[in-house]
């Protein structure tokens, strides 16, 4: 691994947060400010399936990455964008008990108004469920 890699992985292993693509740019340019913006996606994406940090997408905004590794849940905030960690206890089992199959891994991703955001604006319209399909 080259010293601009070990730096683009430090970043994302030393945050507690998920972090964006220009997000990670922009701290490793600080030490390498000649890198392309293309080394750190490319870097990142092997990272990702080389399964050293975790891409967490299907987000409204871009794919974020972060170091945790530990099977864990996703929340999106619509309104702010804010992505935190969801830890349901027993929700694997829950799951399967509904499917049937045997539920290997779970990648949830729970869209939500923070709480931040509600204080700000209470007046959010939440979209209905189709009641013919449900939730
Ligand atoms: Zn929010
Ligand atoms: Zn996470």
């Amino acid at each position: 691994m080259t010293r601009l890699q070990k730096a683009i992985l430090e970043v994302v292993k030393s945050s507690d947060k998920h972090l964006s693509a220009k997000e990670i740019y922009a701290k490793v340019q600080s030490a390498f400010p000649g890198v392309a913006m293309g080394t750190i996606y490319r870097n990142l994406n092997k990272f990702a399936e080389d399964k050293l940090i975790r891409r967490v997408s299907g987000l409204a905004s871009a794919d974020l990455f972060e170091g945790n590794l530990l099977p864990h849940n996703h929340s999106q905030c619509l309104a702010c964008g804010k992505v935190a960690d969801v830890h349901i206890a027993g929700m694997k089992e829950f799951v399967q008990e509904h499917i049937g199959d045997e539920t290997v891994s779970l990648d949830l991703l729970v869209n939500v108004i923070c709480s931040d955001c509600m204080k700000k604006d209470g007046n959010f319209v939440f979209e209905q469920p189709d009641p013919k399909v449900g939730c």
